[in-house]
């Protein structure tokens, strides 16, 4: 059965026309479901008895329900959510003291192949609709007391290889679940035509590039599919997008210990955005521990703060992301990797701590 969640206000305006309801009907529906959380047609009491009815018979709400939930110390809360066709995916709640972030999935495993990446190691079987990423901030929110405020699209999946419900996501969260856009972030591999067309769609988001290495070379390594596009071109988009919207992106780089943290990679890496012009931090990601053939480790400390310098010294603002939830396998589809049995899986219960981190 369709799905009304993922439909907007005016969508839905229509739709309870066709069923010779007046308009405010399809209002009255947008705000049950996505300001009030509404999960079933019947919970919608202010909505005429026959016209439930009608609905139940035809269509669904769609929330998602949870398979699994693990809750870290920190307060950070994994999900594995079902989709109707059986499918799982993962979400992340992420409560800091001045806000409440959620990580999304966009894709039910990935095509991007990332070599450091769990989700990558399970393979790619669809897209997610529009309704199904804005399902999974819904349910997160049903769940918390705190409003939710920001959401980050890092969950698995390549965003921008599922543009159009990506972008239809993105809206519904900022018109119908009245967030804002600028505490929106779309985390992409380099899909060159994507950032493109996203800097044409006048939405005040920040775009971030997993960029990960300073040269065509080791990227390809890293990222098989980013073969598809040199980092000259992924910049030259970066740029664009930069100027159409006046926007500074973020520059996301994972460190992989004796892989791509020496601080001669750090000086390369500052040069490659000066030479195109690229203002934006870079958002350093300490590699979260996943089993890989290439045997993979985490950068030591002495080494992240390093890279770090190197960065500073060449004028580029530097953060770190904080490490959350590890215990809790939250890293980009790990927890779907042990339920459903990848080759790291582990018994029932048991979540594997980070090896070397
Ligand atoms: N496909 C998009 C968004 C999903 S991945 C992208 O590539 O940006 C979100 C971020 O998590 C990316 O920067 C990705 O490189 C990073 N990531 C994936 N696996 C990781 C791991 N094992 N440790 C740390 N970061 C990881």
């Amino acid at each position: 059965m369709d799905s009304l969640l993922g439909k907007t206000t005016e969508e839905l305006e229509r739709l309870v026309q066709e069923m010779d309801h007046p308009a405010y009907r399809g209002r009255q529906i947008a705000a049950w479901i996505y300001r009030r959380g509404a999960e079933t047609f019947e919970a919608m009491t202010d909505l005429p008895r026959e016209l439930r009815m009608r609905l139940a018979e035809r269509y669904v709400v769609g929330t998602l329900p949870v398979v699994r939930r693990h809750v870290a110390q920190d307060g950070t809360i994994k999900y594995l959510l079902a989709l109707s066709d059986g499918q799982m995916i993962e979400s992340v709640y992420l409560p800091y003291p001045d806000r409440v972030s959620v990580c999304l999935s966009t894709q039910v495993g990935c095509p991007a192949g990332c070599r450091f990446c769990a989700t990558a190691q399970g393979g790619f079987a669809r897209n997610l609709t529009a309704g199904e990423i804005v399902g999974q901030l819904l349910r997160m929110q049903s769940e918390s007391a705190r409003r939710i405020s920001h959401a980050v699209y890092m969950g698995m999946g390549e965003p921008l290889w599922n543009y159009d419900n990506v972008v239809r996501s993105l809206r519904l969260l900022g018109r119908e679940m009245g967030l804002s856009l600028r505490n929106l972030t779309v985390s992409t591999v380099g899909v060159v035509p994507g950032i493109r067309a996203l800097a044409r769609e006048n939405l005040p988001i920040t775009l971030a590039l997993s960029l990960h290495a300073p040269d065509d070379v080791l990227r390809a390594e890293l990222i098989p599919t980013a073969r598809k596009w040199r980092l000259e071109e992924i910049l030259d988009a970066c740029a664009e997008y930069a100027r159409v919207t006046g926007r500074n992106l973020t520059f996301e780089y994972l460190l992989i210990g004796g892989v791509n943290d020496s601080p001669e990679q750090a000086r390369r890496l500052a040069h490659l955005l000066e030479s195109k012009h690229l203002p934006g931090n870079v958002n350093l990601i300490p590699f979260n521990f996943v089993d890989t053939p290439q045997g993979y480790r985490c950068p030591s400390r002495a080494s992240i703060a390093r890279f770090r310098e190197e960065l500073e010294r060449a004028g580029r603002v530097t953060t770190q992301r904080m490490t959350r939830g590890h215990a809790i396998a939250a890293a980009c589809g790990q927890l779907r990797r042990i339920v459903t049995g990848g080759a790291d899986a582990r018994p029932e219960g048991a979540i594997p701590l980070p090896l070397s981190c």
